[in-house]
């Protein structure tokens, strides 16, 4: 895979305030930040999209996105955050390695804006798409 500017974070070529570190996993403060605390966790494994991410990495992640969103609310004073991980350019992916981000939300607005524009899910249609979605997991 191409170095990303997330590989050059991860070998040290361009610093980082970095908040986390294990033998699979990086955290750092994002450069951009949507609010105080906005942080970035991306694991060592320059995989471009979760999908591609292998088991073990994933697992690593997850087992410490809990502790770190914790220590990002506590350190801001933030009650309430979201978790986005973004998957291709048209999702919004601007930077090729999976990283999830946690971004506090505050009272004063500021945080991820988010557009919810939610359709309806139909009782054969819906039993349809499951059916397909559960065959495609039988193939992993
Ligand atoms: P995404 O749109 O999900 O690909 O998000 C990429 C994020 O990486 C953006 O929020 C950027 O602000 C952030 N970013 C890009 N370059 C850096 C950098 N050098 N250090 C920290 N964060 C960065």
């Amino acid at each position: 895979m191409a170095d990303t500017i997330f590989t050059k974070i991860l070998s040290g070529e361009i610093p980082c305030h970095k908040v986390y570190e294990d033998d699979r996993v990086f955290a750092f403060l994002d450069i951009g930040p949507l609010s105080e605390g906005h942080t970035l966790v991306i694991p060592k494994e320059p995989a471009k999209t979760l999908d591609r991410l292998s088991d073990e990495s994933a697992a690593a992640i997850g087992r410490v996105l809990p502790r770190i969103s914790r220590a990002v609310m506590r350190a801001t004073g933030a009650s309430s955050y979201n978790v986005l991980q973004n998957n291709g350019r048209p999702s919004h992916q601007f930077v090729m390695h999976v990283h999830f981000h946690i971004i506090p939300k505050f009272d004063d607005g500021s945080g991820l804006g988010i557009a919810w524009p939610a359709g309806s899910l139909e009782g054969k249609k819906g039993a349809d798409l499951a059916a397909r979605i559960a065959a495609a997991l039988q193939e992993e």
